[in-house]
């Protein structure tokens, strides 16, 4: 879809030698990455280079965008990208981070995180901006297991606008995936809107706001609580799986090789 230009482009920044620095701040400040298999890596390192040579940061309020913040969140969005193309990003222009958590006006083109009294730790734009706490995504990081990853969910909710609508499904493999996914995601969805005790043990009931925030917040505790959701909600688990490619349950040595293009 994208045009000669932009390939040759992207061809270029993969074809840069990943520096030094960038390295130590993946080996350093992205626990996932010295979790990831080679096979895992090599996509993921492509598109890592595209993502921060083509999305502009910039910081609000006067923070500082270093080379620490920009590698940083570019990892948790291609991280859910290694086993699709990163041209989902391509809606994606602009990412806006604040050095902590903010006050912001509700507005009705933006799906925030979880909140309370009016803090947002994220957001998603459908004009192509995520505007981020850099506060909020170290929290994620550093509490690998907690279920709740701000920047996962952000760069999520941008998975699910790249078909144009903010509804919870993203563009799926094949034709074939969207009927299960219709189902499962929506009976989970009705049930914790209901407060049913299974799934509000294993999904924050933010995610019962909407489809979009279920989709959201089902992909920070399948990247965070993979074990928990596999065993409690496993076609939830299992729709995920398929969509991401990852399989995040399994041991690192038995997780599945991305296809090369
Ligand atoms: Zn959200």
């Amino acid at each position: 879809m994208f045009g000669i230009f932009r390939q040759w482009k992207r061809q270029k920044w993969i074809d840069q030698p990943l520096p030094d620095a960038w390295l130590a701040i993946l080996q350093e400040k992205v626990p996932f990455f010295s979790e990831m298999k080679e096979s895992q890596r090599e996509p993921f390192l492509e598109q890592l280079k595209i993502f921060l040579g083509e999305k502009h940061f910039e910081g609000a309020q006067g923070f500082e965008i270093t080379d620490e913040v920009r590698v940083v969140i570019a990892a948790t969005a291609v991280r859910l990208t290694t086993y699709l193309d990163i041209s989902r990003y391509d809606r994606l222009t602009e990412i806006v981070v604040y050095e902590g958590d903010y006050r912001h006006p509700h507005q009705d083109s933006a799906l925030g995180g979880p909140s309370a009294d009016g803090i947002v730790y994220g957001e998603a734009h459908r004009f192509g901006t995520v505007v981020l706490s850099w506060k909020a995504v170290v929290r994620g990081l550093r509490h690998e297991d907690d279920g709740q990853d701000t920047a996962t969910h952000e760069f999520a909710h941008v998975l699910d606008i790249a078909d144009g609508s903010f509804d919870g499904t993203p563009i799926l493999d094949s034709m074939k995936d969207y009927q299960p996914w219709a189902e499962v995601m929506s009976k989970h969805f009705l049930a914790l809107r209901e407060g049913k005790r299974l799934e509000s043990k294993v999904l924050d009931s933010y995610g019962a706001t909407n489809e979009a925030e279920f989709f959201a917040v089902a992909s920070e505790v399948f990247f965070e609580k993979p074990e928990k959701m596999k065993k409690l909600l496993p076609d939830v688990y299992e729709r995920l799986q398929s969509f991401y490619g990852w399989d995040p349950a399994l041991p690192v040595e038995e997780q599945p090789d991305p296809k090369s293009e």
